[in-house]
């Protein structure tokens, strides 16, 4: 079982990635560059990138297991084509830097429709996935991360990313996929909490509508109501998801193998550059999720 955590990457990523270990974590999720950018210029540093897959050895964390996630301001969805031209170049080089990384995949968010269409805001975020495969040589994958469904973010249904994931050409398609956020799905208004079968019909629809499993799992609780479209999340047990929820889904057999990775709220808001003891918070979910696992 993958179970991560997205820790504080404070004196860089190879103190996540040591972070993340010594929380119990087998997986883990980083920031390849400062998220509230778009980054379309920078590569990473080969030292930097050399010290990351250093620690991943060293702590025994595969490929498999680590996920990078793109910057938020990325809106790849969006009507104003200076903004969806500079979000596609900045999710290209996040594949690059994702590769660069020797992590499996990066994930993003595919952004907002804001006041155009939602037809061609879909095709706008399948194109730049497209884009993105395209032009990084390597088998690092683009995911595309279901929304909380705020506003008129795009990525809420499994129609509207199957729609996203139908741009990208057959070559490039194993370069392609998706991933679930839990926090995402109940804000959004799509049910796995009132039953074992709720979760089973919910993976079912996602998994027939798109023609492949979810490539990662984002493990998160939700402060907000179900269909309330708010992103906050929660830590696993605290919100208004409950606990059982969690273990029908890990315990889903589409999902056993899939990387599921903590982006719960943390214990300490600042660590030391040197410090990579984990977080406290994070070493009681990885326990928490592992046990619900089974
Ligand atoms: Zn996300
Ligand atoms: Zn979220």
């Amino acid at each position: 079982m993958l179970i991560g955590v997205h820790p504080n990457d404070a004196g860089g990523i190879d103190m996540a990635v040591r972070r993340a270990a010594a929380a119990g974590a087998t997986a883990l999720q980083v920031f390849s560059a400062k998220p509230q950018f778009y980054n379309e210029k920078i590569s990473v540093r080969p030292e930097r990138a050399q010290r990351f897959r250093q620690a991943m050895a060293e702590c025994g964390l595969s490929r498999d297991g680590c996920l990078v996630h793109a910057a938020y301001v990325l809106n790849t969805a969006s009507p104003e084509p200076e903004k969806a031209e500079r979000a596609a170049l900045g999710l290209a080089k996040e594949l690059e830097r994702t590769e660069a990384l020797g992590a499996f995949a990066c994930c993003f968010h595919p952004g907002s429709a804001q006041d155009g269409d939602a037809a061609s805001a879909i095709d706008r975020v399948g194109d730049a996935v497209a884009r993105a495969a395209a032009s990084v040589p390597g088998s690092a994958r683009v995911l595309i991360e279901n929304t909380a469904g705020a506003g008129r973010t795009m990525g809420r249904t499994p129609e509207e990313i199957a729609g996203m994931l139908r741009r990208v050409p057959a070559e490039l398609r194993a370069r392609a996929g998706y991933g679930l956020d839990t926090c995402h799905l109940f804000a959004s208004g799509l049910d796995f909490t009132s039953s074992r079968e709720a979760a089973r019909a919910l993976i079912d629809r996602f998994c027939d509508v798109i023609g492949e499993a979810p490539a990662f799992l984002h493990c998160n609780d939700s402060e907000g109501a179900f269909g309330s479209n708010r992103d906050r999340h929660a830590l696993i047990g605290a919100g208004q998801v409950g606990t059982e929820p969690f273990a029908w889904l890990l315990q889903d057999a589409r999902l056993r193998g899939v990387p599921c990775i903590l982006e719960t709220p943390h214990a300490r808001e600042t660590v030391a550059d040197d410090d990579a003891s984990p977080d406290p918070y994070d070493v009681d979910m990885v326990i928490r999720l592992r046990e619900l696992a089974g």
